[in-house]
C-alpha cells in the first residue's frame, strides 16, 4: 500500500509525464529536466509524508502550487516534485477579516470570487490562474501594487513543512525566520508553504479605467510626460503603458502601439473619473487613437489577462527594474517597447513611483517603475530568434538596469540582482539553518555561485 493519500509517479508510470508537466502554463517546456518522481499531495500529511520519503530516497523536493512560473522551476533533475494543486481550500474569518488558503488556489479565478462573497479583496496576480504560492514567495505584484503593497506584505503567518517533514506555524512571533524567508525568497524558501493567512481589504465597489493608443512612434515623447505625471496620481489607481499589436481589422498588417492605461479602485464612478484625470493631461492627447474613460469590472479587466496570456502558448518572459534620468532610461528601453519580433509579444512599464518603506522581509528590491517582456508565440522555430532578440534587448536596458523581479526571471538565462545584500545574506543564513542538507531545491541558475548579482558587474 502507498504510503500517500495522493497519488505517486515514477518514470513509466502511466500518468507520469502528465503529472510532471500538465500543469506547467508555459508551453515552452524544458527538455532537461525531468523529477526522478512525482507525488500529487492529498494533503499536508502528504506533504509531510512527501518530505520524509524525499529523505530516505536521497532526493531533493521541488514544489508546484500553480505551475505559473515562466521558467519552469517546479521540473527539476533528481527531484521529488510534491505537486499542491489539490491544496486550494479557502476559509475566512469575519471576526479578524484573515482569509487562510491553500498555495494552489488561483488568485483570480478562485480566491477573489470567494472573497467578493464576504465583501473582501486580496491583491493576487494580474492573470487571475496564477497561484498563490510562488507568486506571494516572490513578493507578489498583484493588482494596485503600487498603492497598496507588495501582495507579501499582506502575509500574517504562514503554516510549513520544514526540511525535517514538520509541519509548524510560522509569523512574526514563532519561526519568525521562516516567516521573513517566506516573504520574498521566492524558489529558494527552505520549507514548503501548504497554508497562507492573508489580511483582506474592504471591496471597492466601482472600477474606473482609462485607455489611450497612441502610435508607437510617440513611445518617447508619452514615457517622458507619464515620468512626471505617475507620482502625482492617487494610489487606489494602477497604472501600466503597454506596447502591444491589437487584433488586425480588415485583414490589415498588425500594427504595434503604445497603450497608456489606469485603473481606478473606486467607490463610485465620479470618484474613479477624478482619479484617472491627470492622465487627460498628456501633451500628445490629440494624436491617440483612441482616449476612452469608462466603468469596468474584475471580470472584464481579468478577462483582458487571459487574452493577452493565452493557454497552451509558449513564452519568453524577462524583467527590469529602472533607475535613472529620465531620458537614459527612456532611450535604453526603446528596443524592447518598439522592436518586439513577434505580435502577440507585449511589454510592460509598471508604474510604482509611489515609493514605500518595505516592512522588514526577504523582498526588498524595487524601484520607480517596474519593466517586463512576455513574448507569447506558438511555432518552437521562433524560440531561438526570440530568446535572441529578448536578450539584446535587456542588454540595451543595462545602463540603467538596478536589478530584476523574481517573478518573471529565468535564471538559467540571465542572472540578476533581485534582493539587497543584506537581506540575501539573511536569507543564505536561514537557509542553511533550516535546510542543511539541502532537501528543497535552490535557485534554478546558471551560475549558482553569482546568483543576486547583475551578471555584468561580476
Ligand atoms: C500568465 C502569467 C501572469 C503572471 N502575472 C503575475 C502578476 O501579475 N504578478 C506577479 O507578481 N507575478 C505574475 N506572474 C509570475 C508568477 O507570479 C510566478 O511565476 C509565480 O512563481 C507563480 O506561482 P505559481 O504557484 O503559480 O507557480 P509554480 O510554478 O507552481 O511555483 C513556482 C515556484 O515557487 C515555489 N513554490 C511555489 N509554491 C510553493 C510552496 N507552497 N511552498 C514552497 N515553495 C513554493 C517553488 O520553487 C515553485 O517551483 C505571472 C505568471 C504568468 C504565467
Amino acid at each position: 500500500m502507498s504510503a500517500f493519500a495522493g497519488k505517486f509517479y515514477v518514470p513509466g508510470d502511466d500518468g507520469f509525464v502528465e503529472a510532471a508537466f500538465s500543469r506547467v502554463f508555459n508551453h515552452r517546456r524544458p527538455s532537461d529536466r525531468l523529477p526522478s518522481a512525482v507525488l500529487v499531495a492529498e494533503n499536508e500529511q502528504d506533504v509531510v509524508a512527501g518530505v520524509r520519503f524525499a529523505t530516505e530516497n536521497g532526493l531533493a523536493v521541488a514544489i508546484r502550487s500553480g505551475g505559473h512560473s515562466w521558467a519552469v522551476w517546479s521540473v527539476q533533475n533528481n527531484t521529488l516534485l510534491i505537486d499542491l494543486g489539490k491544496l486550494n481550500s479557502a476559509q475566512y474569518d469575519e471576526t479578524t477579516t484573515i482569509v487562510s488558503a491553500g498555495p494552489a488556489i488561483l488568485g483570480g479565478t478562485e480566491l477573489d470570487p470567494f472573497l467578493a462573497e464576504h465583501g473582501r479583496f486580496f491583491n493576487g496576480g494580474h492573470c487571475p490562474t496564477v497561484g498563490i504560492g510562488g507568486f506571494l514567495l516572490q513578493g507578489g505584484q498583484g493588482w494596485c501594487e503600487r498603492g497598496w503593497g507588495w501582495a507579501a506584505e499582506s502575509v500574517v503567518a504562514i503554516d510549513v513543512v520544514t526540511a525535517q517533514g514538520e509541519l509548524v506555524h510560522a509569523d512574526a512571533h514563532q519561526n519568525s525566520d521562516l516567516y521573513w524567508a517566506a516573504r520574498g525568497a521566492g524558489p529558494s524558501f527552505p520549507g514548503i508553504v501548504t497554508k497562507f493567512h492573508l489580511k483582506t481589504r474592504p471591496r471597492f465597489s466601482r472600477l474606473v479605467e482609462s485607455v489611450q493608443v497612441y502610435d508607437i512612434a510617440d513611445f518617447a515623447e508619452v514615457m517622458t510626460w507619464m515620468y512626471q505625471v505617475e507620482p502625482t496620481i492617487s494610489p487606489d489607481v494602477e497604472i501600466v503603458c503597454v506596447s502591444l499589436c491589437p487584433p488586425s481589422i480588415d485583414g490589415e498588417p498588425r500594427k504595434r502601439v503604445f497603450v497608456v492605461t489606469g485603473v481606478a479602485f473606486t467607490d463610485s464612478v465620479e470618484a474613479g473619473i477624478e482619479a484617472l484625470a491627470p492622465l487627460q493631461t498628456c501633451p500628445l492627447i490629440d494624436r491617440a487613437f483612441e482616449n476612452i474613460v469608462q466603468e469596468s469590472t474584475m471580470a472584464q479587466q481579468r478577462e483582458g489577462q487571459l487574452r493577452m496570456n493565452p493557454e497552451n502558448w509558449r513564452y519568453y518572459a524577462d524583467n527590469v527594474w529602472v533607475d535613472g534620468a529620465t531620458d537614459d532610461i527612456i532611450e535604453a528601453l526603446t528596443p524592447v517597447f518598439t522592436t518586439s519580433p513577434e505580435p502577440d509579444a507585449f511589454t510592460i512599464w509598471f508604474g510604482n513611483g509611489l515609493m514605500r518603506e518595505l516592512p522588514d522581509m526577504a523582498f526588498s528590491l524595487q524601484t520607480p517603475a517596474y519593466i517586463a517582456t512576455y513574448l507569447a508565440y506558438e511555432d518552437p522555430a521562433n524560440d531561438a530568434r526570440n530568446r535572441a532578440w529578448l536578450n539584446e534587448a535587456m542588454v540595451a536596458a543595462q545602463p540603467v538596469t538596478v536589478g530584476q523581479y523574481l517573478g518573471d526571471s529565468d535564471m538559467t538565462n540571465r542572472q540578476l540582482k533581485f534582493m539587497a545584500d543584506e537581506n540575501f545574506a539573511k536569507l543564505q543564513d536561514i537557509i542553511a539553518t533550516r535546510d542543511p542538507e539541502g532537501r528543497f531545491v535552490r535557485y534554478l541558475a546558471h551560475d549558482p555561485s553569482t546568483v543576486n548579482k547583475n551578471h555584468w558587474q561580476l
